[in-house]
């Protein structure tokens, strides 16, 4: 007798996976934008950075771990084993658990050498360059010639069809100075009067109090003009975003976050790194699957 149901199966295919990462991008920023695209993904959850600074987020976010909803009443080791479970989901798999990842716990390595996933990075933060530790287990890792400029990379994704395909982009539009990639250079805005950390802001690594005897530098609307560029950023990557949709063939997960928050001059406060404030852990978050 002939299984008819067998022979009807669809042939299994794995998803590819694609997380992007709005560097710095706050929550509340987000939810300003008022973004069309990204709600095609699903709903958009407040969630939380397990990390304050780029370099340890991306870390934890390529372990697997991607940004938490601060759940009560539950231990962190069954948080983490429901939050693996969760990649069966974005890969389409059955049998993937926490222990699939151990003892390596690196979600690129996982793919690579256990699902036979092409695995990519493309990297707009000069921290997240391709000499890091980040570097391991990726067939490519770029950091890209232009920090704002999320457009570029979808130009270079490509989804072959002998093997499932997994992208982690680091998206810097809506970093520090947010800046639009047709934005000249010189137009860029300016933090002035700071001092330590923030002579370092052009080298991407930003954050730390606004001391009060340099008060007087610190300019309360020029924090807030900062922080409608970011909405801006947001607005416009909206537009970039619903591009990569139509690029991603049918059988693709999209994940969408942040690595941090970001500080506006909330309690003297300006950036993210060393600083331990609400508003620099709370990022949003949203993924699916479209078709
Ligand atoms: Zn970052």
């Amino acid at each position: 007798m002939i299984d008819w149901k067998f022979d009807q199966m669809p042939e299994y295919k794995a998803n590819n996976y694609v997380l992007v990462i709005f560097d710095s991008c706050r929550y509340d920023t987000w939810l300003a934008a008022e973004p069309k695209t990204f709600k095609k993904l699903g709903e958009i959850e407040q969630r939380w950075s397990y990390a304050s600074w780029t370099a340890p987020s991306h870390y934890n976010l390529l372990m697997g771990l991607l940004p938490h909803e601060s759940p009560k009443n539950i231990y962190a080791s069954e948080y983490y084993k429901k939050g693996f479970l969760k990649f069966n989901e974005r890969l389409g798999q059955q049998d993937i658990e926490f222990k699939s990842f151990v003892p390596q716990l690196f979600l690129p390595g996982f793919l690579q050498k256990k699902l036979g996933y092409r695995t990519h990075a493309m990297m707009s933060l000069p921290v997240l360059n391709p000499r890091t530790i980040i570097n391991t287990n990726f067939d490519t890792f770029r950091l890209m010639d232009s920090h704002n400029d999320m457009r570029a990379m979808l130009k270079e994704m490509t989804f072959p069809e002998d093997k499932p395909s997994f992208y982690i982009l680091n998206v810097g539009e809506t970093h520090y100075p947010y800046a639009l990639p047709d934005e000249p250079r010189g137009e860029w805005p300016r933090v002035s009067g700071v001092h330590g950390v923030f002579k370092h802001l052009d080298d991407h690594m930003v954050g730390g109090k606004l001391v009060e005897q340099e008060e007087k530098f610190f300019d309360q609307n020029k924090l807030n003009q900062l922080k409608d560029r970011q909405i801006e950023a947001v607005r416009y990557l909206d537009g970039v975003v619903e591009e990569l949709f139509d690029l991603v063939p049918e059988n693709t997960y999209i994940t969408i976050t942040a690595d941090h928050g970001e500080l506006f001059g909330e309690e003297g406060y300006f950036g993210h790194g060393p600083i331990q404030h609400n508003k620099v852990f709370e990022v949003p978050f949203v993924e699916g699957k479209l078709r």
